[in-house]
């Protein structure tokens, strides 16, 4: 089964997203993880992506659409899990297009549902644990950039929310709770 996460910055997507990798076998395709990657590799793209992803701009969809696609070829067998991508409704129209290429389809968009100041909360406190434990602290999670990438996601994000509710593939789960009630919210989601 093939799904999409969907949900504001720092609602959890890539924690969940961790989970259903080791229960169900799944495949976490995770945009953001794969231009931080690019943009540690050093390459011209990603050098020249790190200055919007640190701004908490979105990149374009020409580059994120480009990577997602290279990513379909190899196949999943038990499924995508799509992880901050589709972000825009072009992003989402090609996701349905290189699904369909593939004979594939969407079997469920879960929205996870967090509201915004808990999110920047989360997002503040995982830098600061960042830096406390010597790790990296991720260069768009201060306040500033969060208030950013909160405003991309109301204004070309949620726009999904609609779009996949039309066709009849969303599901909502309250994202607030503890991790395992989140885990299980969306495992009933998946097992309906
Ligand atoms: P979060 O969901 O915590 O904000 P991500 O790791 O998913 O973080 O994304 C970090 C950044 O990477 C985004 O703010 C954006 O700049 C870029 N990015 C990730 N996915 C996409 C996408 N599908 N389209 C455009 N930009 C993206």
């Amino acid at each position: 089964m093939n799904i999409i996460l969907l949900g504001p910055p720092g609602a959890g997507k890539g924690t969940q997203a961790h989970h259903l990798v080791e229960a169900r076998g799944m495949v976490q395709l995770s945009t953001g993880d794969m231009l931080r990657e690019a943009k540690s590799s050093g390459t011209e793209m990603g050098n020249r992506v790190a200055e919007v992803m640190a701004r908490g701009e979105l990149v374009t969809d020409e580059i994120v659409i480009g990577l997602i696609r290279e990513k379909l070829e190899a196949g999943a067998a038990g499924g995508f899990i799509f992880d901050g991508f589709p972000r825009t409704l072009a992003q989402a129209d090609a996701l349905g297009e290189l699904l369909a290429e593939k004979g594939e389809s969407l079997d469920a968009v879960v929205e996870m549902e967090v509201d915004d100041e808990t999110l920047v909360q989360r997002v503040v406190n995982r830098a600061k644990e960042a830096a406390a434990a010597g790790r990296p602290v991720r260069a768009d999670d201060n306040e500033d950039s969060m208030r950013t990438r909160l405003m991309e996601y109301y204004k070309k994000t949620a726009p999904l929310i609609g779009y996949y509710h039309a066709k009849g593939q969303l599901a909502k789960v309250n994202g607030l709770g503890q991790i395992a009630e989140v885990q299980a919210s969306i495992s009933a989601v998946l097992d309906s």
